[in-house]
């Protein structure tokens, strides 16, 4: 292939995605000091990703740990009869009497740590008590273990709790916060650089004359990549003209991976694919069978991956969800970087024509613990106030025709 040409390579959505996630894996910075960002104060680490593990610096839990309210006893001594109780134990107490003996009962307080010696806590609502005395309530069998956690039993010292690579949520935070970890060092987030192509397009702040279009895809694709976990880099308005789009793609190679919309499909001043091989880029897939979202371009320069999107807002925000989210997450070293699908009951039957994916704006709504999910009306993927009413897109295979009302079907998340 000369330079100047790009090649034909039309993938089938499922493998265009798959060439997507191995490029992910690719670029994805393995754990460790050169690639630590910054340590950040954990209640600012939340959306971040761990760069290194969250480590247990003591046994959790650190002491056996009464899980109920009532009395820490042997559970050999239960079936003879009553206990005598010996003391008092509340959370936050430390037990100094030594290891309770047989026919010994300990009162004991949720959290508070078990004697030595007592392998289990029976329900203060299963005894009955008289004096210092207790004895069991009914008929109930109680085993060793039973309401006590041993130390160390949920991680043992020295053991990952947290790994490197996760992103950070509400169970990890707690979770590091409980193994002492004031501050955490995360993965840098990536850089990505946004390149809107066309001559119809202004300036959001500016008044469109009556021919030209809003540029709302630079706005919506900066939500994407804060919402993946990349730093946008918003660059400026790319007019229809192949050697301005070949330096505005050289710019933006300054960055992790470069997002450009508009200009990838057949029309005569649609420029980006001869750019990018004008500037040397190596191509995976030129466009996928898929509605939205066709012309898909995706490769990769000599310091950056790129994506050309096609322009119409709802491809735009499809394809950046299905192809350019794995890879932004994968950049700023999440593990878990796949794009996201949930499943929905339908509420009403879906036809297509059979040969391309789909991916139809939808509302999802809880039901119950399950959700369900019905198509909104569009008049095709330049349909922003559609893709306002929608909250998800619903997905249809490339070989079925026809979902049924009832059945489960898969949405994408945006
Ligand atoms: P294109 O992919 O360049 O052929 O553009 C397809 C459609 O999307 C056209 O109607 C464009 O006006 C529209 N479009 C392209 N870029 C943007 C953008 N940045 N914001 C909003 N609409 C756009
Ligand atoms: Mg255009």
């Amino acid at each position: 292939m000369t330079s100047g040409e790009s090649p034909s390579i039309v993938l089938s959505y499922d493998h265009a995605a798959a060439v997507v996630g191995r490029e992910a894996e690719r670029v994805r910075p393995q754990p460790g000091p050169a690639r630590i960002a910054e340590r950040v104060a954990l209640d600012a680490a939340a959306g971040r990703v761990l760069a290194e593990p969250v480590i247990a610096d003591r046994d959790q839990p650190p002491f056996a740990r009464a899980t109920r309210d009532g009395y820490a006893c042997r559970a050999v001594d239960l079936p003879a009869g009553g206990l005598r109780v010996v003391g008092q134990l509340r959370a936050g107490d430390a037990w100094t009497l030594g290891a309770i003996r047989p026919g010994e009962a300990v009162e004991i307080m949720t959290g508070a740590a078990a004697p030595p010696g007592a392998d289990c806590v029976v329900m203060l609502e299963h005894v009955a008590v008289h004096e210092q005395w207790i004895s069991l309530a009914g008929a109930r069998e109680i085993a060793a273990g039973e309401n006590i956690v041993a130390a160390g039993a949920e991680a043992r010292s020295g053991a990952v709790v947290v790994s490197a690579g996760r992103r950070l949520g509400v169970t990890e935070i707690a979770a590091a916060a409980a193994c002492g970890g004031a501050e955490l060092a995360v993965f840098a987030r990536p850089k990505v650089a946004i390149l809107a192509t066309g001559d119809e397009l202004v300036d959001v702040k500016e008044r469109p004359q009556p021919h030209q279009i809003r540029n709302s895809n630079s706005h919506s694709l900066a939500a994407q990549v804060r919402a993946a976990g990349g730093e946008p880099e918003m660059l400026p308005i790319v007019r229809d003209d192949k050697a301005a789009t070949e330096r505005a793609i050289g710019d933006g190679a300054r960055c992790d991976l470069v997002l450009l919309t508009g200009g990838v499909s057949m029309g005569k001043f649609d420029f980006v694919e001869q750019a990018l091989a004008g500037l040397g880029a190596e191509f995976f897939f030129t466009g996928a069978r898929m509605q939205p979202g066709r012309p898909v371009v995706f490769g990769r320069l000599a310091t950056a991956h790129f994506l050309g999107l096609p322009g119409n807002p709802i491809s735009t925000m499809v394809t950046f969800a299905l192809f350019a989210a794995p890879l932004v997450r994968a950049l700023g070293g999440e593990n878990e970087h796949k794009p996201r699908f949930r499943l929905a009951q339908l509420e009403e039957e879906v036809r297509v024509k059979a040969g391309l994916t789909r991916f139809l704006p939808a509302r999802v709504e809880s039901h119950g613990r399950g959700a369900r999910v019905r198509r909104i009306e569009w008049q095709g993927s330049g349909d922003l106030a559609a893709a306002a009413r929608a909250n998800g897109f619903l997905v249809v295979p490339e070989t079925t025709e026809r979902l049924a009302a009832g059945e489960v079907a898969s949405v994408l998340e945006i």
